[in-house]
């Protein structure tokens, strides 16, 4: 049982190492809405509209019910 519990700790510390390294690249991209340049893999409510349009952060959440 102590040694399960061990494993299971190991496990997690490496998966949060992982994430660390695993940062998103910036991706600069031009705001379909208000022509602002933004980082779409920023951790904000940025997204592509339809999978196409980059919305900027501030529009995504203006736009937010057409999402
Ligand atoms: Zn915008």
């Amino acid at each position: 049982m102590e040694e399960h519990e061990k494993d299971k700790k190991a496990n997690v510390k490496e998966e949060v190492c992982d994430e660390k390294t695993e940062e998103k690249p910036e991706k600069i991209e031009v705001c379909y809405i208000c022509n602002k340049k933004f980082n779409i893999n920023a951790d904000d409510e940025s997204y592509y509209w339809k999978g196409k349009y980059p919305f900027c952060a501030f529009c995504a959440e203006f736009y937010g019910f057409y999402r």
